[in-house]
């Protein structure tokens, strides 16, 4: 859940996502800010409309929209081969895991490597 830090990386450390795709299979919303949208919809190269249409829903509380999921629970943008579709304009929420928001447990699951900051 964004703005949860459970497991800060240590101190001149942070950790490098290895694209394993784990977080990309787990359920939940994968929120989208207004502005992404757009961004997304043109890197994808579809009108605005038809990329809403096409991958994403309003969440319950209908504060924003989430990219859905695919029949396994996995995220729509994931490809095959593990990979996010959509990685150079993947949402914050994507871009903040683990390093500025992560839970109990998620380095038991996450491969991503720590590395020291000056890397
Ligand atoms: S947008 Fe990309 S990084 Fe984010 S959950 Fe989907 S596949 Fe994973």
């Amino acid at each position: 859940m964004p703005g949860f830090l459970s497991k800060p990386p240590p101190l001149g450390h942070h950790y490098v996502c290895t694209q394993c795709g784990t977080c990309c299979r787990w359920e939940g919303y994968v929120r989208l800010r207004e502005d992404e949208v757009d961004t997304i919809a043109e890197f994808l190269g579809m009108p605005v409309e038809q990329f809403v249409a096409r991958y994403t829903a309003l969440t319950d509380d209908r504060r924003s929209l989430t990219l859905i999921e695919r029949a396994d629970g996995g995220c729509v943008m994931l490809t095959p081969d593990n990979r996010c579709r959509i990685n150079p304009v993947k949402p914050f929420q994507c871009q903040g895991f683990p390093n500025t928001w992560n839970f109990p447990g998620w380095d038991e699951l996450c491969r991503a490597r720590l590395v020291p900051d000056e890397e």
